[in-house]
């Protein structure tokens, strides 16, 4: 199991200001002008300007060992900007391991040495993420430019990435402290992944000239070159990898299947399809989108005030990561949706998970003691402290996300689709039902009752509960589980209230002087009626839990309340990926029965090119940006930012595999 947190760096700056890693007595960058040698070094010896000019692919891939202050990644970046408006440049992705990341703080003080790099400097530092292990995807330059930083030790962390098997970087930047002073990185290991990882043609280059390190990238197939070194260093090494190694992390049972998405069309008007036009817009792709309502956000995604928090359990299992990582994905790019100027309501105003009762108290404890998540992210509160964070009295110790908040859902989704818009102009269809789904041999025709569209080349499916009406999807294992949430009128005490507290349900601070409260919880069931008894359920759990606490006395009568059906597998997790076929993928893995996990021979796939992406239940605002990310980068044949295990524990075709391998069908 993978430990999640991890420690940030010590560091002092010595007597030239440069900054010193007290665990590696080693400096970040060197003393005489740091950024010119890693100009000189990474940038220039891998041959970055040219190749970038000259690169036909849609993305160029850099990755490297030791983010440290960043340096590298920030000069790359300011050369790419500078090259942009005389060049047609491929979009940059810049993959970079760190085990000891340098917190905040040190890191605005480290890079305050490079005034000419200010610029980027204040961007890199808004977005600069806590303490967790994992990949965390940043974003610059309206998409242009993408930073996935794994925190880890970079051991750790390369088996974790999902790899197909032409590869995905194009350049290496070996770096990292001197090999006599860090002799646990520079293992073979790294030389031989930093091979599977490859693009052929890939190079890379380190300030090294350590012999071990040269002749290891040799054993590792990449043709080594010594060439001179930075200011007074005589050497350092390059090289290059002429062909990919067929090197696939990912198994042939999960893999996803790049497209071409030249003619693409979604289905859906809530959260999951804005995220994917948006996605697909700043790669520059065109899509269609399809909606049986008026507007956008009419359907799970409409209440007044969503609440945007992860699920973290006590381990740090795939649904916890899935949930850890979307969830820091999300806060950073909704800030980022706003600040590009589209707004939504929303406080970031934190969710304090109350322990109502012993069981809770017990279940909260223990995630404490595991003490496997940063407190940055969720930190433990006694009852006095967590009534003095939410300005109201309240009965019970707790757990505080402070990062979290409320937006609202239709809001956010519009503003989501704007940006997408003002990105690339798509094509949008309201009052279209689409109710068959055909695939022809020039591509996928959608029909409604009277009309047609089509053919088109990809088909994402994000119509939540009505995601398996068709032909195609019917065999998906998706429940509805109703819920309504009611809004309530504030008193004088509960206005008080500024955090979100969730009990067995959840309780928001007011806006426009109504709460919203909620939601029951109603299997099998599509109804989006409301109920007045579904409104006294809601107060007499809120009662339940605070019939004592003055904010809960204070309130006044039902406003309103909206229902919706939230949809989910029985595993917990979204499904994102194309629609398995079932006997097609039963034939195909019939071997997986035997215990056997390679050698299989082709998939049919008769669903090429139709995707599904449903199953948010209620956390469709937390987990939708990233996990919508994960899947147009499998498809667009980059660099995911979920890792292996998150991948195959959201791909459609997991039920099934799960059933061979148990021999259970
Ligand atoms: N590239 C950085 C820059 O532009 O500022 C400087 C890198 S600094 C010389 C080396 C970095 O490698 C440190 O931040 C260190 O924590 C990191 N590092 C050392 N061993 C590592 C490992 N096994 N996995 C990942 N990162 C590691």
């Amino acid at each position: 199991m993978l430990l999640y947190m991890i420690k940030n760096a010590q560091i002092h700056f010595n007597d030239m200001g440069t900054p010193v890693a007290d665990d590696f007595d080693d400096v970040y960058f060197s003393n005489d002008d740091g950024l010119a040698e890693s100009h000189y070094v990474f940038f220039g010896q891998n041959r970055i300007a040219s190749r970038l000019i000259n690169y036909k692919q849609k993305q160029f891939v850099i990755a490297e060992t030791g983010f440290g202050t960043g340096l590298n990644f920030l000069n790359t970046w300011q050369q790419y900007v500078l090259l942009k408006p005389k060049h047609s440049l491929p979009r940059l992705h810049f993959i970079s391991f760190e085990k000891y990341p340098i917190n905040h703080a040190d890191l605005v003080t480290a890079l305050d040495a490079w005034p000419t790099l200010a610029e980027y400097t204040q961007q890199l530092c808004d977005q600069y993420p806590i303490a967790l292990a994992g990949c965390h995807r940043l974003e610059f330059e309206n998409g242009q430019i993408t930073l996935d930083l794994w925190f880890g030790d970079v051991h750790d962390s390369i088996p974790n990435i999902s790899c197909q098997a032409s590869g995905i970087v194009d350049a290496w930047y070996l770096d990292g402290f001197a090999p006599s002073k860090n002799p646990d990185m520079w293992q073979q290991s790294l030389f031989d992944a930093m091979a599977n990882l490859s693009r052929s043609g890939a190079s890379f280059a380190t300030f090294t000239a350590a012999g071990f390190v040269r002749r290891g990238l040799q054993q590792a197939g990449f043709d080594c070159q010594k060439v001179k070194g930075y200011g007074r260093k005589r050497e350092m090494v390059i090289g290059t990898l002429k062909q990919a190694n067929n090197y696939a992390s990912t198994p042939a049972y999960y893999t996803t299947t790049p497209s071409a998405m030249d003619n693409v069309a979604i289905i859906g008007g809530g959260i999951a399809s804005a995220c994917i036009s948006y996605h697909l817009s700043k790669r520059n792709i065109e899509s269609t989108l399809f909606c049986q309502d008026d507007g956008l956000a009419k359907g799970a995604s409409h209440n007044r005030q969503g609440a945007v928090y992860p699920n973290l359990q006590a381990d740090c299992n795939p649904p916890s990561e899935f949930y850890a990582h979307t969830f820091l994905y999300a806060a950073r790019f909704y800030q980022n949706i706003s600040a590009q100027g589209f707004s939504f309501e929303h406080d970031w105003c934190g969710v304090l998970l109350q322990a109502f009762n012993e069981a809770k108290y017990a279940q909260q404890q223990n995630l404490v003691e595991k003490n496997q998540w940063p407190n940055a992210l969720i930190r433990p509160l006694d009852a006095q402290q967590a009534s003095t964070i939410a300005g109201v009295k309240l009965p019970y110790s707790g757990l505080f996300i402070e990062q979290a908040g409320w937006v609202d859902p239709a809001q956010l989704t519009q503003a989501i689709f704007s940006a997408a818009e003002h990105l690339r102009q798509g094509q949008v269809h309201f009052n279209t039902d689409i109710e068959r789904l055909e695939k022809t041999p020039d591509g996928w025709m959608l029909h409604t009752l009277k009309n047609t569209f089509g053919p088109f080349s990809d088909v994402f499916v994000c119509a939540g509960e009505h995601s398996d009406r068709f032909e195609q999807t019917q065999s998906l294992p998706l429940q509805g589980v109703r819920g309504q949430v009611s809004h309530i009128h504030a008193g004088g005490v509960s206005s008080q209230l500024k955090t979100i507290l969730c009990h067995k349900g959840y309780f928001t601070p007011a806006h426009e002087e109504i709460h919203c409260m909620g939601a029951t919880f109603e299997k099998d069931t599509k109804s989006r009626a409301v109920t007045e008894q579904d409104n006294q359920t809601n107060r007499s759990q809120l009662d339940k839990f605070y019939a004592n606490s003055d904010f809960a006395k204070s309130l006044g009568n039902i406003a309103g309340a909206k229902a919706a059906v939230r949809c989910c597998f029985a595993d917990h997790i979204a499904m994102l990926g194309q629609v398995p076929e079932q006997d097609d993928l039963i034939a195909t893995y019939s071997n997986l029965r035997k215990g056997k996990h390679y050698g299989f021979t082709p998939l049919q796939q008769p669903h090429q090119g139709l995707y599904v992406v449903t199953g948010f239940g209620a956390r469709g605002l937390c987990t939708a940006p990233l996990a919508t990310e994960h899947l147009i980068s499998s498809l667009c044949n980059e660099p995911r930012p979920l890792s292996e295990r998150v991948h195959q524990a959201i791909h459609p075709n997991r039920f099934i595999v799960r059933d061979l391998i148990r021999n259970k069908i």
